[in-house]
């Protein structure tokens, strides 16, 4: 475990959840329904790297590609309102200069070219932390958007487009060894596959399907039951080569999310 350190995600039942955070040098996929926490996990991500080592950080900065529109940034500086400006406060730079926002991303060739700009942004970039987090919020959007019923064609561009877009990935986590954080949503029209796939424990199957899957190292799941505050929310371990199966209760406050 110590050649790939973890990124505490900030609070300690989903560090646990995890053996510690975030695993550096590999690919992490959280898939779920809308509404379940996804993004709000990313900001956290992005904010828990940059703590010091001894609170389980990885002194890092982050680049966070957002493809769902407008980015949640006011919601970014809430959290750092109310989470982590005293916990940052030694003599780093304020934590939102250590967040790198991508978010012109309106294509599945929008994003292929900005993944494949990721080696240039990490090596040239002018955060003073290092690269340690690279989170992509969400994969799904950007193939979903191009057409409803997509040709043979396209969908043979587009698997190849995943597969060499994780193989990107894949290697910028190696040779900086920095986490990546994958965001995907279940397909609606899946469900019933869905719910036989859990009972059968073989998991999920997400919008962009197996083909994806095969690129993810470890996969979380999202899930909630309820509205509101009543809201009952869990995450569950689907695979993962270092973990084994387990699941953990949070729920997202205005503070972020707690386990
Ligand atoms: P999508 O797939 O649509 O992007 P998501 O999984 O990314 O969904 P989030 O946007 O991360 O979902 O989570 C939204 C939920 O987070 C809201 O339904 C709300 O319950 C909770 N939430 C967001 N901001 C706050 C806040 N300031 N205080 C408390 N809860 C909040
Ligand atoms: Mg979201």
């Amino acid at each position: 475990e110590r050649a790939f350190p973890r990124a505490t995600l900030g609070c300690p039942v989903l560090d646990d959840l995890l053996h510690g955070g975030l695993p550096c040098g590999s690919i992490t996929e959280i898939v779920g329904e809308s509404g379940v926490g996804k993004t709000q996990l990313c900001l956290q991500a992005c904010l828990s790297v940059q703590l010091p080592r001894e609170r389980g950080g990885l002194e890092g900065s982050s680049v966070y590609i957002y493809t769902e529109g407008d980015p949640p940034v006011k919601r970014l500086c809430e959290l750092v309102e109310r989470r982590v400006r005293r916990q940052l406060s030694h003599g780093s730079l304020p934590p939102l200069d250590n967040v790198l926002i991508d978010c012109d991303i309106a294509s599945p060739k929008d994003l292929w070219v900005c993944i494949n700009q990721l080696p240039n942004v990490i090596k040239g970039s002018s955060m003073r932390m290092p690269v340690r987090l690279v989170m992509i919020d969400s994969v799904a959007n950007v193939f979903r958007d191009v057409s409803d019923r997509p040709t043979v064609t396209e969908l043979k561009e587009r698997t190849s487009m995943m597969f060499r877009a994780a193989a990107v990935l894949k290697e910028l986590a190696d040779r900086h060894n920095l986490a990546v954080l994958v965001v995907n949503q279940v397909a609606d029209t899946m469900q019933g596959v869905n719910e036989e796939l859990q009972s059968s424990g073989r998991g999920v199957l997400p919008s962009l399907g197996l083909a994806w899957s095969n690129c993810v190292n470890t996969r979380i799941f999202a899930s909630r039951t309820g509205q509101g505050l009543d809201a009952s929310r869990k995450l569950q371990i689907l695979f993962s080569p270092h973990l084994p199966p387990a699941a953990c209760e949070y729920q997202i406050r205005p503070e972020g999310v707690v386990g």
